[in-house]
């Protein structure tokens, strides 16, 4: 079964994200636990911890099909030392909230060299900073997200993401979340049935369906290959109906949560119902 939604809304409090979510008609959902554009957050109250618990149970929400993305200033493989640390405390205290919230994942993008060190030196800095993190929690898996490649980013090649996990001590508690306008950017096509399938052959031969927990679902307005990461709605940029209907027919995508972060906030409630039209043609 597909289970589909949109990265909604926490303000007020993360409590109300299983409303927002409920309001658009999701089944799944993401959402920040905490401001993404600051470093330090209080911690989230008793009321914030009961509410959410309580509001996901009433609008029927499994916690496996919730993906909280973490901030946008964490990079896991920075160059730097005090850049590093500062990163892996914030990360740290992202999985923390996630494990007080009951939630069994951490979508995050892994890091960026800013053209101080190499990628493969990065690339092994996020492994240890996985490791070190999945060390201080229990419970929460540490999911990859793969990136447009803009910049400095890493995460844009499927082998970049298995050198990643390869470099993970508990295979068990690190996966991946594939956005598809990020794939579609960095250079893998996804216009056709046909170059899905050859796309995600290369993601099961490099990386893995196995490892797969989650789902970006985005159109892009960039072209292939730009490595410019500009989301659009679904149908209505570069890539098209085809790849969301082919996701949406393909039993190697059941069961994980699979968001929207398209452009458009008023047309989610369409765009889930067009993509949940594909999983039962
Ligand atoms: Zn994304
Ligand atoms: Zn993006």
């Amino acid at each position: 079964m597909k289970y589909i939604g949109a990265h909604v809304s926490a303000s007020g409090g993360v409590q109300n994200a299983p409303l927002n979510a409920e309001k658009i008609g999701a089944k799944a959902f993401a959402l920040f636990t905490k401001n993404q554009r600051q470093w330090k957050a209080k911690s989230l109250t008793d009321e914030a911890i009961e509410g959410f618990k309580a509001n996901i149970e009433h609008v029927g929400i499994a916690l496996e099909h919730v993906l909280p993305h973490d901030s946008y200033l964490i990079n896991l493989g920075h160059p730097e030392t005090e850049g590093l640390e500062k990163s892996r405390a914030a990360f740290i205290d992202e999985m923390q909230r996630c494990e007080q919230l009951g939630l069994k994942l951490l979508n995050f993008h892994p890091g960026a060299t800013l053209r101080k060190i190499g990628e493969e030196e990065s690339l092994d800095r996020v492994s240890e900073s996985i490791n070190i993190a999945l060390e201080q929690t229990e419970g929460v898996t540490a999911v990859i997200e793969n990136t447009a490649g803009q910049g400095s980013t890493l995460g844009y090649r499927f082998e970049q993401l298995a050198r990643i996990i390869d470099g993970v001590e508990d295979k068990s508690r690190v996966g991946v979340c594939l956005d598809t306008c990020h794939t579609f950017v960095s250079g893998y096509d996804l216009r056709t049935s046909d170059a899905c399938e050859q796309t995600f052959g290369e993601f099961e031969r490099i990386v893995g369906f196995n490892y797969l927990r989650g789902m970006h679902l985005n159109d892009s307005k960039p072209d292939l290959g730009t490595r410019v990461d500009r989301h659009h709605s679904l149908g209505q940029g570069k890539i098209g109906w085809d790849a969301f209907r082919y996701i949406m027919r393909d039993p190697r995508f059941d069961d994980i949560p699979m968001v929207l972060e398209t452009i458009d906030d008023t047309i989610w409630r369409e765009e889930i119902q067009a993509l949940y039209q594909f999983s039962t043609e």
